[in-house]
């Protein structure tokens, strides 16, 4: 398999979409904006869906699915929410075709429907009219609702993972009693993103609050954790919104509080997407393809035989098929290639530009001699070991795979985050390196606005760890209280 890819320095943008190809991720559909996602990327989602749906059952969640339509009528009641996503619905409007009189098949304007259906962009508006029914008393509370599904968002401009059209994601939706308790459910929710971006992903985060422009339709505060690519764009990696009692007031959900009062539930709303698997990508990956942290890796060790002869086959794959015993029992993913369709110059290729963490060559030679040799994607290096220690070697190396991709993505981060005191100097260090730039903003939706769009950059997050720093806004000069992250976004 040839790997031509363009390199990173060459064209960012044209390097990820080659890759997302090559690399068997994903393709582009014969319908507009919506991907098909191939097995192999598949099957790093799904290693996604896992360890987030454990850590959501561990946080006291349980599962559920609604409806994938949402009738229209429904989503008018709650007008910040209607207003913020008018603009990108599908909406369902008859249930038949009928053929016409040349053969062809047309809409049957009989079959039109009373109401309209939109397709859901978001859940809220269909579940809190679900919960108005599941809420009545204190006893009911909170409610921990999590939902597996896609949805679909009519973006102009999409990427493949990073923004398409229909996307699949995890919506939690939940009710609390409190202000207090819904608070501290979109706090900690947002940690637990964190929390898996970091040490399941090896994607650096920085957990913030979104400015009041950027917050999710219908939301009183969002929490977003922000995560920062090799070409020094940032990346919305995940929101977890406290909604106040919006939701509630607009479909009436009220619980009788012990003291016998009627009261509005407090709601939140969180969703992570598969946009991760484009932040998986735009960290990790290098010029040869993907690079997966071994924790999301389908396959974290691919063992390649080489070989001439059958009897070389035979020898070889004797070794191989023990050591994928041993790998398993002490619960390594491993796959043995024994396909003989393909040689090993082009399997190597191949576990390269897939990014599988470990790769394990054995030759007749290495038979002979009790060794084999063992590469890691990361650093590209090898080395030979003796195969007695070939489990132990790789366990400690999955380790330390996963600490060294970490810690190369923090170290990037680190050096890309640029404070600047001017907005001559936001300008230039904007152009020049990119990155996060922190700097001083006096609060106002108009100086956002402002330098949105004369740069380009957005308000990514006030950093919930900013610390107060009295300070001058770099456009205006009026004061401000604490410095703010900026970057081009995807
Ligand atoms: P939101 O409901 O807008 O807060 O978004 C929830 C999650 O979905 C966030 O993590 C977003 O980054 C992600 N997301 C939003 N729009 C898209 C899209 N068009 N494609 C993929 N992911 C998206």
């Amino acid at each position: 398999m040839a790997k031509n890819l363009t390199t990173r320095s060459e064209d960012y943008s044209k390097w990820y979409n080659e890759l997302v190809i090559k690399a068997d991720l994903a393709e582009n559909s014969g319908v507009r904006g919506c991907m098909v996602i191939k097995p192999y990327g598949f099957a790093i989602w799904e290693r996604m869906q896992a360890e987030l749906d454990r850590m959501f059952k561990e946080t006291g969640h349980q599962n559920a699915y609604f409806p994938l339509f949402i009738p229209k009528s429904y989503f008018s009641k709650e007008a910040s929410h209607v207003d913020g996503f008018a603009k990108e619905c599908a909406v369902v409007t008859h249930y038949r075709l009928k053929n016409d009189e040349n053969g062809g098949i047309v809409v049957d304007e009989d079959a039109k429907l009373e109401e309209e259906l939109i397709v859901r962009p978001t859940s809220e508006t269909i579940i809190w009219d679900t919960y108005r029914k599941w809420i009545q008393s204190y006893r009911d509370l909170p409610l921990l609702i999590n939902q597996w599904a896609n949805v679909v968002r009519w973006e102009m401009r999409t990427r493949l993972f990073l923004r398409t059209a229909e996307f699949l994601w995890q919506e939690g939706h939940t009710a609390h009693a409190t202000e207090k308790e819904a608070l501290a459910e979109a706090e900690q929710m947002i940690n637990v993103y964190a929390d898996f971006a970091e040490n399941f992903m090896a994607v650096p985060v920085i957990k913030g609050f979104k400015t009041e422009s950027e917050r999710f339709a219908g939301a009183l505060e969002t929490y977003c954790i922000e995560a920062l690519m090799q070409d020094g764009k940032a990346l919305q990696a995940g929101t977890s919104h406290f909604l106040g009692q919006n939701f509630a007031k607009a479909f009436d959900v009220k619980f009788a509080t012990k003291e016998g009062k009627q009261e509005h539930v407090w709601a939140t709303s969180w969703g992570v997407s598969t946009r991760l698997m484009g932040a998986l990508i735009m960290t990790h990956s290098d010029d040869n393809g993907l690079v997966l942290p071994p924790n999301l890796a389908p396959d974290q060790v691919v063992i390649v035989p080489i070989y001439r002869s059958d009897e070389q086959f035979e020898a070889v794959s004797e070794v191989a098929k023990r050591l994928v015993t041993e790998l398993r029992s002490k619960g390594v993913r491993v796959k043995f290639d024994n396909r003989d369709t393909h040689k090993p110059g082009w399997k190597f290729n191949e576990y390269e530009l897939k990014g599988v963490p470990v790769r394990i060559a054995i030759g007749p030679k290495d038979v002979e001699k009790g060794t084999v040799e063992i590469a890691r994607r990361d650093t590209l290096s090898k080395e030979f070991i003796d195969m007695s220690s070939v489990s132990e070697k790789v366990i400690a190396l999955l380790d330390e795979i996963q600490t060294n991709l970490y810690t190369k993505a923090s170290n990037f981060r680190k050096e890309n985050i640029t404070s600047v005191e001017s907005y001559d100097e936001f300008k230039k260090v904007l152009e020049d390196k990119g990155g996060f730039i922190s700097a001083h903003w006096d609060g106002t939706p108009e100086t956002e606005e402002r330098i949105k769009k004369e740069t380009k950059a957005t308000i990514r997050c006030i950093p919930l760890d900013a610390v107060e720093e009295l300070g001058a806004c770099v456009v205006t000069g009026k004061p401000s209280q604490k410095r703010v992250l900026f970057a081009k976004a995807y």
